[in-house]
């Protein structure tokens, strides 16, 4: 018998209401079966809604440095567990184990800096324009918060929100990818044992139409952080403007790389190397676009070609393997959707674009790192998303024209340049179009403690990590004091 996976609401282990489940599967061998999950309906999150709203009149009243030492503790756990964790994500995720581990840290770091964010989150005060006034404004928790996470950072995106917005005095109802689920419990299973109390967190499994659907459409769900694809961030933020609820949306990349001739040549090799095949292309931030310049185009790809033609494709949790599994069936066919309109557009598949053979592949929904050369910078695998292991190379004269073409799409979370020249670099970190920008080093590897998200149709204005999450899970609260013992008028009296 598979083992049976629950819904944690209102301080309970529980099934969906209607008893539903559905399988989780190992991506590299689908006659793995996890376990089963529960298929929860609207019902379930309208009990974690309420136990959610429940349970945030007594959390927004415990100090925040206590609620912050509930995380930092769980950082502590997590930390212990980190290689038990990192197995679970790559059975269920795919990606390598050194991957997973590097998830799980980025959700150890989180931990750790939210838990001292409890100490911090300062509050401004300014001069009042009255006599005998005192204008204070601090920060406030929101209420209860929806979290609808995709499956590609199992870990650390949760963590990215849950830990800042619990920190800042807000309840949960947390529905994790349906690939994912089991990595989503054990963060729960974390927190728990960390401290958290009845009703605080509650996490809701099943299927974005039904569960994700009904969080965002709930009254008492006050804010909601979305990330995933901009095609459903989009019907999320539509739902989340007709109710006026605050949404963090953090969406799709289409991330650049691009490479001058002043370039150190290995370290951008390198660098594309890890952006474009690392988590089998399947980052948000992963470099799914290469921007050559013209004199470096041709040894460049040679070099390119016979690195990729290296990678040792497979089982994530089989130590040397680099590249592992697409996380299911439907993604792997849109990856060879987009492999064939390249080809049928004209660019030239260089290296890959097919399933691998071998036995110790063919029950896995593995993938060949592709490479796709003679790429314009209009063709469809050069504005789309892929999300998988395919590289379109696009030929440049000048670093106007690469950063031209680095913003010619609909896109703009990540962007990255390698040259040896401080006045092209200040260039691109000046007129790039995206959230983020990395000088010789490639378009993936953010830091739990700096801004992250995207431009344009990346986001919509909030930031994960840092400091800048606080400001999507706190509203401000201005504090006029009058201790002038008489009616001043702001405006008429001064
Ligand atoms: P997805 O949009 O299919 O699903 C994301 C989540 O939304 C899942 O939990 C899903 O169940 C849920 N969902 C689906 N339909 C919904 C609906 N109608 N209402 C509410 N929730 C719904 O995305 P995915 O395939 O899981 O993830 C891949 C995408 O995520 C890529 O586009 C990638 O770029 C993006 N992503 C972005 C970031 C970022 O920070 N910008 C990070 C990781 C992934």
């Amino acid at each position: 018998m598979p083992q049976k996976f629950q819904n944690y609401i209102d301080g309970l282990w529980c099934d969906s209401s209607d008893m539903g489940t559905f399988e989780n599967r190992n991506p590299a061998n689908w006659n793995d079966l996890i376990g089963t999950f529960p298929l929860s309906t609207s019902q379930d999150v309208d009990r974690a809604a309420n136990s959610a709203a429940n349970a945030f009149k007594k959390w927004r009243l415990l100090p925040a440095p206590a609620r912050g030492e509930i995380c930092r503790k769980a950082g502590e756990i997590m930390l212990l567990r980190k290689d038990e964790i990192a197995a679970i994500m790559t059975r269920e995720m795919g990606k390598p184990l050194a991957e997973t581990k590097g998830d799980v840290q980025e959700g150890i770091d989180t931990a750790f800096y939210c838990g001292t964010e409890g100490r911090r989150l300062f509050g401004i005060n300014t001069p009042s324009e009255l006599p005998n006034k005192m204008n204070l404004s601090f920060r406030v928790p929101i209420g209860v918060c929806g979290l609808i996470t995709p499956w590609n950072f199992p870990m650390a995106i949760p963590t990215w929100n849950i830990f800042p917005g619990l920190v800042a005095g807000n309840t949960f109802v947390f529905k994790p990818a349906e690939d994912t689920p089991h990595t989503a419990n054990i963060l729960v299973e974390i927190l728990i044992e960390a401290g958290v109390p009845q009703g605080v967190l509650n996490i809701v499994h099943g299927a974005g139409t039904t569960v994700g659907a009904a969080i965002v459409e709930h009254p008492l769900v006050q804010a909601v952080s979305f990330t995933g694809s901009t095609k459903t961030g989009k019907t999320v933020a539509e739902q989340c403007g007709t109710r006026a609820k605050h949404v963090c949306l953090e969406m799709g990349g289409k991330n650049a790389q691009i490479v001058m001739p002043d370039a150190d040549m290995e370290l951008a090799l390198h660098g594309v190397l890890w952006g474009a095949f690392g988590t089998t292309g399947q980052r948000c931030t992963a470099t799914s676009r290469l921007i050559l310049h013209e004199a470096i185009y041709d040894s460049f790809i040679d070099k390119l070609k016979s690195q990729v033609a290296t990678l040792k494709i497979g089982d994530g949790s089989i130590g040397g393997n680099q590249v592992g599994p697409i996380i299911n069936e439907k993604q792997r066919r849109n990856i060879e959707r987009y492999v064939k309109i390249g080809i049928d557009e004209g660019a030239n598949c260089i290296i890959g674009g097919s399933i691998p053979k071998g036995a110790d592949l063919e029950n896995g929904w593995f993938f060949e790192p592709t490479i796709f050369t003679d790429v314009t910078p209009n063709m469809t695998i050069a504005q789309e998303e892929i999300f998988g292991p395919v590289l379109s190379v696009i030929k440049c004269t000048s670093l106007e024209e690469a950063i031209e073409i680095s913003n010619g799409v609909i896109y703009g979370l990540s962007s990255s340049i390698y040259t040896r020249d401080i006045n092209a670099a200040m260039v691109a970190v000046r007129d790039i179009e995206a959230g983020i920008t990395y000088v010789n080093a490639p378009t993936i590897g953010a830091e739990a403690h700096m801004p992250f998200g995207g431009v344009k149709a990346t986001g919509n204005g909030h930031r994960e990590g840092g400091w800048t999450v606080f400001d999507f899970y706190t509203e401000w609260k201005s504090v006029y004091i009058d201790f002038s013992g008489h009616l001043q008028r702001a405006q008429i009296d001064n």
